[in-house]
């Protein structure tokens, strides 16, 4: 099984990562009242925006469940 998720190294700072159903990733990074989280497929995310960790993740997710987009190509 080719899976992004499992071949490609976490970004510095990514402390949780949800696989959406597109093969895409949500990344969360920080921590506490300052997390952040971003789709590597469609950019969906805080946008340097700070929620609570708990927030966080219930939204990354809720997005990773339902995001169709896939990850763009790194190079
Ligand atoms: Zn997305």
């Amino acid at each position: 099984m080719q899976n992004t998720a499992f071949t490609t190294a976490w970004r510095k700072g990514v402390i949780a990562r949800y696989l959406t159903v597109a093969g895409a990733t949500v990344d969360l990074t920080g921590c506490g009242d300052h997390t952040y989280y971003r789709c590597t497929g469609c950019g969906h995310g805080t946008h340097g925006v700070s929620v609570i960790e708990r927030v966080a993740r219930e939204r990354a997710q809720g997005h990773a469940e339902t995001c169709r987009a896939l990850p763009r190509p790194t190079h």
